[in-house]
């Protein structure tokens, strides 16, 4: 065992949160050791998560738009899609990121080791590698070693069940996918091997899909795939029975449709913390009660220069928070006087249409009894929208009825996640309805449907009939 140099900053964990506060830290004048059990940095996001969905459900995107096209009169023929170049191009893609990582490291003269870590106690990791052990001393550590897919228990092993990091490995198209949770996951996915030619059924549990947002939101989607897919809600999987032919699956709800074998089925149930197994409680770090590592606004945990950040401090599971949080636990190392403190968080779904939603939902707006104006804005009255093919969208907007600023907003349609980013900053900048309205947007856009349901609010709106003066 050999022992190297005491470290200002240790990060364990190399995923968004984990690069971004070594780099910043690093940056700052600190120095880092990161510790990253994969031999690529990048952790879920990069390697098994945001970027190859991402990759897969643009080919998707051009799958579905090439067909829609026949609207506009431009046929297409029915794609040849080679599985095996379509894989290439995602791993091409994870590879150029992560490879950027590597020199972006190098350049910032971190030292990077690549094992799994374990705290022996509050100031020494000791990682386990390819080259046998080695102890880190450190004076501050930033935990950021991320989540997992939630396994259910009454689920047999079998190559045709898979998670997250199975289906994007691509390796076949099922005739019949089943995916168990409507959550953002299982929707992307299913984008994805719906294009591809997979028929895809949806069970969720609960009574809607995406259930976090707003109902009327993810409507425009709803009504879109619910011609494409089965979609099961307030539907429970009771058995799922892997068979030589097929997997046999029983389902209990309300319209339970007969047959229930498919020939894979993704399991896409949430994400749990990655917690055990590095000496957390020998060190005595407080987990909450649904497990996740315990922080304040300083990313501080409850030993004061341990720090956690992402996914394994809790929800919202996003890169962006991790990014954040990188940042800002950095920078309080640093001496900065920092914290954690955004007023929104966006969430994004890339389906087609997109779903994007920030601030309050109109029903946790209800929930915490806030009076609110609501804009409403449908896109079928958007000259954007509709030379595009988008006109089933909607942009929705609420505002405090005391203090007249923004709260929230959602957006579903073409390029939502996108668009979402303006409600985004009119909330951190305190913007009333006559902020926006007054805001010029540029015609024909669709970031003009945000200023449109503000003018709906404000009153100023042309391009619909006003709503009725009270
Ligand atoms: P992670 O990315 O999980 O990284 C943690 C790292 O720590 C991993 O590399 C792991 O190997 C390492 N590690 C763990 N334990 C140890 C140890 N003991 N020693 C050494 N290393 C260790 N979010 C979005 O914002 N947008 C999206 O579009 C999006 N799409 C997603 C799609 C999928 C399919 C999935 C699964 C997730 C998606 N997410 C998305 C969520 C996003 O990937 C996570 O929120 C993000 O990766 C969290 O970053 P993190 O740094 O906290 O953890
Ligand atoms: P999720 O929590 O978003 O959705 C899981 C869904 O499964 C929920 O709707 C839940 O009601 C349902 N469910 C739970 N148990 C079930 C059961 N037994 N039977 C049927 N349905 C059940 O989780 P996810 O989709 O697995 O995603 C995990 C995390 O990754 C999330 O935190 C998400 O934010 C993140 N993620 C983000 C993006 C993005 O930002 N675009 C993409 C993918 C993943």
């Amino acid at each position: 065992m050999s022992e190297i140099k005491k470290y200002d900053v240790l990060v364990l964990g190399g995923g968004p949160g984990g690069y971004t506060a070594a780099f910043r830290a690093a940056d700052l004048g600190l120095a880092v050791c990161l510790v990253e059990k994969e031999e690529r940095l990048g952790g879920v996001c990069l390697n098994v998560g945001c970027i190859p969905s991402k990759t897969l459900l643009h080919a998707a995107a051009v799958i579905e738009e090439a067909a829609a096209a026949a609207e506009f009169g431009v046929d297409f023929a029915a794609p040849q899609v080679d599985l095996e170049r379509l894989r290439a191009k995602k791993n091409a893609v994870i590879g150029q990121l992560t490879a950027g990582l590597d020199g972006l490291c190098l350049a910032r003269k971190i030292t990077r080791l690549t094992g799994k870590g374990a705290f022996k106690d509050r100031s020494t990791l000791v990682v386990s590698g390819a080259v046998g052990e080695q102890e880190v001393q450190f004076v501050n550590a930033i935990i950021a070693t991320g989540s997992r897919p939630f396994v259910l228990t009454n689920i047999p092993d079998d190559p045709r069940i898979w998670d997250s990091t199975a289906a994007l490995q691509l390796t076949t198209v099922p005739k019949r996918l089943l995916i168990i949770g409507g959550g953002i996951i299982g929707l992307e996915m299913a984008q994805i091997y719906s294009a591809l030619g997979s028929q895809i059924t949806i069970v969720e549990m609960l009574e809607q899909i995406i259930p976090p947002a707003d109902k009327d939101l993810i409507q425009p989607l709803f009504l879109k795939l619910k011609k494409q897919y089965t979609i099961l809600t307030k539907t429970k999987v009771t058995e799922v029975r892997p068979t030589a032919d097929c997997v046999e699956v029983k389902l209990e709800g309300a319209n339970v449709p007969e047959g229930g074998q498919f020939d894979a089925v993704l399991v896409a149930v949430g994400r749990r913390p990655n917690t055990a197994d590095m000496g957390f409680e020998g060190m005595g770090l407080q987990l909450t009660d649904r497990g996740f590592l315990q922080v304040n606004e300083r990313q501080e945990t409850n030993i004061p220069h341990i720090y956690g950040i992402g996914d394994v401090v809790g929800e919202p599971m996003l890169a962006h928070k991790a990014t954040h949080q990188g940042k800002v636990a950095a920078e309080v190392i640093a001496g900065h006087k920092a914290a954690f403190a955004p007023m929104t968080i966006p969430s994004v779904a890339y389906t087609n249409p997109e779903v994007a939603w920030m601030g309050l939902t109109e029903k946790e707006a209800k929930a915490k009894n806030i009076e609110f104006d609501k804009g409403k804005f449908p896109w079928g009255a958007s000259g954007r929208a509709l030379s595009a093919g988008a006109q089933t969208g909607v942009t929705k907007v609420l505002f405090d009825k005391e203090s007249g600023r923004i709260i929230g907003a959602g957006i579903c349609g073409a390029n939502a996640g996108e668009l979402i980013h303006e409600a985004v900053l009119a909330l951190e900048m305190g913007a009333n309805a006559e902020d926006i309205s007054r805001t010029v947007h540029a015609h024909p856009t669709l970031a003009e449907t945000f200023a449109f349901a503000a003018e709906i609010v404000d009153g100023s709106i042309t391009d619909v009939l006003p709503p009725k003066q009270k």
